[in-house]
């Protein structure tokens, strides 16, 4: 006999990831607590800081289209920049323009946002999340997960026929009773800031502008309502003289790579962060098929290609329908769980590849292996190697979008 239950589903975490998911199964007849440990909002907390768009601003067609069910794509939509191409420059000079148009994809653009406003468009559908819950413990039994929630100083026990963990990096110790994990630390240090759009004369609203400059990248994304994401991979002074702030660096880097004094002045305050790559051995935690870990809480991937939150909202829109075909019929599914999870520590994994390639592809490098490189990259953007590059840019990769692909179609 089934045990009786608080809810249909927990969504553990009310990240972009955690919301759409509890949407999801929302909109397909769960009734699902969502509970978050903070107690403002992304757009409250957002207010304040040097990247007051939120760490990530990319969504990439196949999160566009999985978020269209619930209503999210449009709202997005109405805010979002739209990024149409990609040009890689060498300091002043173009290289190469690679337009996203050769996708023939319903979404041929990734969409620049602050990560805030993604997730109020997608909390518009879904149970509002109950803030200031931290769950500390779960503990799968037959038919039922308990889940210990600490509010203010009180610990007290919520049950559930499903629980899905969406804590992110920061909270993956719930998971690890569960399963282990890979991680690997990468060298590289970044900065990141935004400024106004009108200082890079190479800059218009529609294009990411990659310069690859011997010294490391330099990344400059369009914003939803103008305005630059600037990027830079820093490396000391050829000198070897540290810079005395974060802001000189970036300041510094800009100057030297886009060439642009008026731009490198108008950066004010930066923000830095290092890279990981965190994969956990698997996704669907207890065998009865009640316990899951989705998002950056399963894995973590370089930002540079930026597909992090891109990748968890596919491990959400494919998870949803089936947990909640497995709720209604008490049903085990255990099949198309079993390839949901597969599916997605596959795409994880190309992610992973993907981000690492592109992280090494903005390290410094001599003189030589950089004029080969930039007199290569315009040959090779005359060849079919651009489809798949704009793919690989776009998380065409990702299993999600290849399922959804037209020449994938089944009859
Ligand atoms: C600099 C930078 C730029 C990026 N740019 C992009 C980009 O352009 N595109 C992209 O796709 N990705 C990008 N990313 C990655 C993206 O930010 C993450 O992949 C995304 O935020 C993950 O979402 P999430 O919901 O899984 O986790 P999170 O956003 O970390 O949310 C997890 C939530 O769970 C809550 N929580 C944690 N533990 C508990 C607990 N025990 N109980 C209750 N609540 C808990 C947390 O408070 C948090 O609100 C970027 C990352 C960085 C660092």
């Amino acid at each position: 006999m089934t045990p009786p239950v608080d809810h249909d589903a927990i969504v553990v975490g009310a990240g972009p990831v955690g919301q759409f998911l509890a949407a999801e199964l929302q909109r397909h007849g769960m009734e699902t607590l969502l509970l978050e440990q903070r107690d403002g909002t992304a757009e409250t907390r957002s207010r304040s800081g040097s990247a007051p768009n939120g760490r990530a601003i990319g969504l990439h067609p196949p999160a566009l289209a999985a978020l269209e069910a619930c209503g999210a794509t449009e709202r997005i939509l109405e805010e979002a920049a739209r990024i149409e191409r990609g040009a890689a420059y060498d300091r002043a000079r173009r290289l190469a323009t690679l337009d996203l148009s050769v996708l023939g994809a319903r979404f041929p653009f990734a969409a620049s946002i602050p990560q805030h406003t993604t997730e109020r468009a997608i909390s518009a559908s879904g149970p509002a999340a109950l803030r200031g819950a931290r769950v500390t413990e779960l503990a799968p039994e037959p038919g039922v997960v308990r889940v210990s929630v600490r509010t203010g100083v009180r610990t007290h026990e919520r049950t559930a026929r499903a629980v899905v963990i969406a804590t992110g990096a920061a909270g993956r110790d719930l998971a690890l009773p569960f399963t282990g994990f890979s991680l690997h630390e990468y060298p590289d240090r970044y900065l990141m800031s935004d400024a106004p759009a009108a200082l890079d004369p190479r800059a218009d609203d529609r294009t990411a502008i990659i310069t690859l400059d011997r010294r490391g990248v330099l990344e400059s994304f369009p914003l939803a309502g103008g305005g630059r994401r600037l990027v830079a991979r820093i490396t000391a002074h050829a000198d070897g003289r540290p810079d005395r702030t974060a802001v000189d660096a970036l300041r510094r880097a800009v100057a030297e790579r886009a060439g642009s004094d008026a731009l490198a002045a108008a950066i004010g305050s930066v923000s830095p962060f290092r890279i990981r790559r965190a994969i956990v051995h698997r996704m669907r935690l207890d065998p009865a098929g009640r316990l899951f870990v989705i998002g950056d809480a399963a894995h973590e991937v370089s930002p540079i290609g930026g597909q992090g939150m891109n990748l968890g909202l596919l491990d959400a829109a494919g998870l949803a329908p089936l947990l909640a075909a497995r709720l209604r019929r008490d049903d085990d599914l255990d099949v198309a769980l079993r390839a949901w999870e597969h599916d997605r520590l596959a795409s994880a994994r190309t992610a992973a590849r993907l981000g690492s390639l592109n992280t090494a592809l903005g390290r410094a490098r001599s003189r030589a292996v950089h004029a080969m490189l930039s007199a290569g990259i315009p040959a090779a953007m005359r060849t079919p190697l651009r489809r798949t590059l704009a793919r690989a840019y776009t998380m065409g990769f990702d299993r999600a979008a290849e399922r959804s692909r037209p020449d994938q179609a089944g009859p």
